[in-house]
């Protein structure tokens, strides 16, 4: 007997068919005697519908109300799914966050499980009752509901299956698992039967959003092995492991994608030792987090800076800029441009293989796209590109690294 948590998305609970569908599927484990958590995420297109609600009451909506009025999402998916397994004739039993003891730090709209204290669900189990939890939830340390950011249930699972120390978790969606490239993009993409965690956190840091990223780094911290399989077919998904267990070593295992960020570039600035902190502190300070950054060469005392920041705080960061840094350094220019994307590579095997940035850089200069940022880390290179570019860019570069093959050419001895 084995004690598994499964986590359904919301595409899997778009609809009440869909809900019964689940639940049957719930059915024929539970009917083998195992113990069953089961994570629901709200139904597909409520959280978006809650947030666009709020937006509607309020320019600015309080971010502690918006988070009771997001958790409401998931509370109606455990209710119905509750329902729909009770009739099934199970012994189900829906659990909010906080009545799963999901504790979590104060940042509401993105907060941070602290803790999970399983005594209630463990029981639960042992009188064989299946048991439901929202996902996305917790309260903090005032007692207030928190959510965990979007895509947040795949965390809450990965957290449940951590504490209650489970066999198994699986995370069920609308793809048969993790590709690699994002299927509904590349045609040609081919699941992966393995990946590991330093590989799937990078893929979901640079957009592959199949698996939220801090639910990867609790799977990787607590081993939790993770399943990622579709909630529409039997087939097998997934397996999200630790490295020693990968025994297929590709150089480069996926390409992903994000059109989140936005580039802002300052021209003119003092080259001399205190600029950088000058200028990111301010934004910082704000909350708003930079990922890429480059610097120019300096010319007769003076550079660029050229960085990213995500689209929804481009024009915060702008503001900031333009009235406390462009003053102070009595800057030359800046500007801004949400039309780009970021397109990455990612791979173990890169560690050990020369060559592989100069053959993206050659794949995207054959297509014609220039690259206006590059970062690397020793398993993956991303390039910053004109947003239009990126379906041309993420193909050519999946079919150059001979990811469409069963066999790619890069396949290590
Ligand atoms: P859920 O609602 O089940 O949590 P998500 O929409 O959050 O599902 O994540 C699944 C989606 O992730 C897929 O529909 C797919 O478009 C997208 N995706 C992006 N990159 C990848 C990838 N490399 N492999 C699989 N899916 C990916
Ligand atoms: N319902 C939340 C969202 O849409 C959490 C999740 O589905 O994982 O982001
Ligand atoms: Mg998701």
């Amino acid at each position: 007997m084995a004690l598994i948590v499964q986590k359904y998305g919301g595409t899997s609970v778009g609809d009440i068919e869909r809900i019964k569908n689940v639940a049957q599927r719930v059915k024929t484990v539970y009917e083998q005697g195992h113990k069953i958590v089961v994570v629901l995420s709200a139904m597909a297109g409520v959280t978006n519908a809650l947030i666009n609600l709020a937006h509607q009451m309020s320019p600015q909506p309080d971010s502690r109300e918006l988070d009771v009025l997001m958790a409401t999402g998931e509370q109606q998916s455990i209710a119905l799914f509750s329902m729909a397994a009770k009739d099934l004739g199970m012994h189900a039993h829906s659990l909010l966050g906080f009545q799963a003891s999901i504790k979590t730090d104060n940042m509401f709209g993105r907060a941070r499980i602290t803790s999970v204290n399983t005594a209630r669900i463990e029981d639960m189990l042992n009188r064989g009752v299946l048991v439901a939890v929202a996902g996305f939830q917790g309260l903090d340390t005032q007692g207030d509901v928190t959510t965990l950011g979007r895509g947040g249930s795949d965390t809450t699972a990965v957290a449940l299956a951590a504490a209650l120390k489970a066999d198994l978790c699986e995370i069920y969606t609308d793809v048969e698992g993790v590709y690699t490239a994002d299927p509904n993009m590349v045609a040609k993409a081919r699941k992966l039967r393995q990946i590991s965690y330093e590989e799937m956190l990078e893929m979901a840091s640079l957009g592959a959003k199949v698996l939220d990223i801090r639910s990867v780094a609790m799977a990787a911290k607590f081993g939790v092995h993770v399943h990622v399989r579709s909630t529409f077919s039997d087939q097998e998904g997934t397996m999200v492991v630790p490295e020693n267990i990968i025994d297929e070593k590709l150089t480069v295992r996926g390409v992903t994608y994000n059109k989140n960020d936005a580039r802002i570039r300052i021209s003119q600035v003092p080259d001399h030792p205190g600029t950088a902190y000058k200028l990111f502190a301010p934004v910082a300070e704000a909350g708003i987090v930079i990922d890429v950054i480059v610097q120019n060469i300096s010319k007769e005392g003076y550079t660029d800076l050229t960085f990213t920041v995500p689209k929804t705080d481009f024009q915060r960061a702008m503001t900031i800029l333009e009235s406390q840094i462009i003053p102070m350094f009595k800057a030359g220019k800046l500007e801004g441009d949400t039309d780009i994307a970021k397109v990455s590579i990612v791979g173990i095997g890169m560690r050990n293989h020369s060559g592989v940035a100069t053959k993206m850089f050659d794949v995207l200069a054959r297509e014609n796209i220039n690259i206006q940022l590059i970062s690397t880390s020793e398993i993956k290179i991303s390039c910053v590109i004109d947003e239009k570019y990126t379906e041309l860019a993420v193909r050519s570069l999946h079919e150059a690294f001979g990811l469409d093959k069963d066999n790619p050419p890069q396949a290590e001895a």
